[in-house]
């Protein structure tokens, strides 16, 4: 068989998200009500690309990982749902390490905007880091895309982790002190499927403190007793 072909191809958009780092970004989408919004290269800010486009409730991003497309990729991967130590193959896994780093994410569309010469596609229920490259946007069509009697017998067998998430009296101070209206249910959403890493899930009293960023927030949190507590949201410095 000779060498493939190398082909070359250039992103379409930009999505920015509230997502700012990928630690405790929902592992898919539609499992959080995050919203993104896709800005696009001049020659797909013409209206006609976009015609009909509100007559579709979801749509597929096409997507690179550009994060981790240095890092190159294995054959086999750990999945973080299995508890982290069991593999599988790549192909078997929607793994952020892949040979072409393309992923793809069906979200909710809530319309095209066009502002001063510019298309704006928002979206929500988003799996995607601030920034990340989109090479298409296409339709997603129920008829053939939701296929009711699929199975992921594997993964079926391990059900997300799910875990009530508190906030300190000083937390919650803060969380009235910002400005994104939709940030306290991003914490609670995300959180509560509790991103730690898997051989950590285990653990039900976590004297660690962890961090996540959504949007311009530094969110401090713990596990106690089985239950997220959120202890600071502080400004990041501009
Ligand atoms: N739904 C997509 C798919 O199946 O191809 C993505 C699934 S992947 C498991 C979701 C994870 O990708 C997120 O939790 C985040 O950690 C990571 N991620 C999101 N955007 C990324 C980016 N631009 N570069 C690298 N990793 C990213």
């Amino acid at each position: 068989m000779s060498e493939p072909r190398a082909y070359q191809l250039t992103p379409i958009g930009t999505l920015s998200s509230p997502f700012k780092q990928k630690f405790a970004i929902p592992r898919q989408p539609s499992l959080v009500n995050a919203q993104g919004t896709v800005a696009f290269e001049p020659e797909f800010n013409d209206p006609n690309c976009w015609r009909e486009i509100s007559t579709y409730s979801h749509l597929w991003l096409l997507f690179l990982f550009h994060e981790n497309l240095d890092q190159g990729w294995t054959p086999t991967v750990r999945a973080p749902r299995l508890g982290g130590n069991s593999r599988l193959g790549v192909f078997a896994s929607r793994s952020t390490f892949r040979p072409n780093g393309i992923g793809m994410s069906a979200v909710r569309n809530l319309g095209v905007e066009h502002i001063n010469g510019k298309i704006k596609l928002h979206v929500s229920g988003i799996d995607l880091l601030d920034g990340t490259p989109i090479i298409d946007v296409k339709p997603y069509l129920a008829y053939s895309d939701s296929i009711v009697d699929a199975k992921a017998t594997l993964l079926d067998q391990h059900p997300l982790p799910a875990r009530h998430v508190e906030f300190t009296p000083a937390a919650t101070r803060q969380l009235l002190q910002q400005p994104h209206e939709d940030l306290r249910a991003l914490i609670v959403q995300c959180l509560g499927q509790d991103p730690r890493p898997a051989y950590r899930q285990r653990e039900n009293n976590d004297a660690r403190t962890y961090r996540v960023i959504f949007y311009d927030r530094d969110i401090h949190w713990q596990v106690k007793n089985a239950t997220v507590v959120v202890t600071a949201i502080e400004q990041l410095p501009d």
